[in-house]
């Protein structure tokens, strides 16, 4: 399942990030683009199943889910994409660059 590989991958960043066990991980705050297609119930449901076992067991997932968005290239003008439809929306030019949307990031990081 994409859920759970990228579950696992934020485990693999807090791991990193936080190799003291001491400390008590509150939250992760993600942020996740529209086109990365991510479903955030499945997200929480996969993060908290695979941290249950871990020194991380109880931390809050917080997910920040980031519009997809575009620049013309032909006009400069920035707009939302809504349906994926590539189409600047002042000029209608479809040679459009994505400039958001893609993210997959842990942002922060709640320690104790
Ligand atoms: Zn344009």
């Amino acid at each position: 399942m994409h859920e759970l590989s990228i579950a696992e991958s934020i485990l693999e960043i807090v791991t990193e990030s936080v190799p003291d066990h001491d400390k008590r991980v509150l939250s992760v705050t993600v942020e996740v683009g529209e086109l990365t297609a991510v479903i955030p119930e499945s997200l929480q449901f996969c993060f908290h199943a695979i941290i249950e076992e871990t020194p991380y067991k109880g931390a809050q997932l917080i997910i920040r889910e980031k519009k997809l968005t575009g620049e013309c290239r032909k006009c400069g003008s920035g707009f939302t994409i809504k349906n994926y439809f590539f189409q600047c929306p002042d000029c209608g030019s479809t040679d459009v660059q994505v400039t958001g949307g893609q993210e997959l990031n842990v942002t922060e990081l709640e320690v104790e």
